[in-house]
């Protein structure tokens, strides 16, 4: 029998509930797309994306500009844990938290892949170049657009989650 001695990375061994908060914040590529505004069709229960980005996020580095303060300043931010994972139906589809709690792997331009957090902006996955600041947007629904929901190349199309009702 053929073995690897390479040892396998942790997300493909340890499950998201039992990550250490090191793992756990690691996961993140930094695309900034879960700090897009959406829009929610009250019949269909549709999600529509905007370009329009939370006034905290930095719109370069697609980093939140006050990650340790920002419930403070942003009360509905929602902070991501397993348990809010298993229901939610609104982060991109490239999110790596999806991909994993979907049972895939880790794409080639994730920086834990890549080894640089770079490569999510120099794959084209990331918001960057494309988002506006709420604050100079407007009418969320002057900026609907697509790209935020789109599958990246590599990535399984898997049917979306309904959220349980509460
Ligand atoms: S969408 Fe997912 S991977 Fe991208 S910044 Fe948000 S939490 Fe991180
Ligand atoms: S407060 Fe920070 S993490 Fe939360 S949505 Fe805004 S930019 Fe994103």
């Amino acid at each position: 029998m053929l073995m690897s001695d390479t040892p396998r990375p942790f997300w493909q061994t340890v499950s998201l509930a039992d990550m250490s908060r090191e793992q756990w914040e690691s996961l993140c590529d930094g695309c900034g797309k879960c700090c897009l505004h959406k829009l929610r069709d009250e019949d269909t229960d549709a999600i529509y994306f905007t370009n329009v980005a939370c006034r905290l996020l930095d719109l370069n580095s697609c980093q939140c500009s006050s990650y340790a303060t920002r419930f403070r300043k942003v009360p509905d931010c929602v902070s991501l844990t397993p348990e809010v994972l298993a229901d939610i139906d609104w982060l991109p589809p490239s999110c790596a938290y999806i991909l994993i709690r979907d049972g895939q792997d880790l794409p080639d331009w994730h920086p834990l892949r890549s080894g640089s957090p770079d490569s999510v902006h120099e794959a084209g996955i990331s918001g960057r170049g494309r988002m506006i600041s709420e604050r100079d947007a407007g009418l969320l629904e002057d900026h609907l657009v697509e790209w935020p929901a789109e599958i990246p190349a590599g990535v399984a199309r898997k049917r979306r989650k309904r959220p349980r009702r509460r």
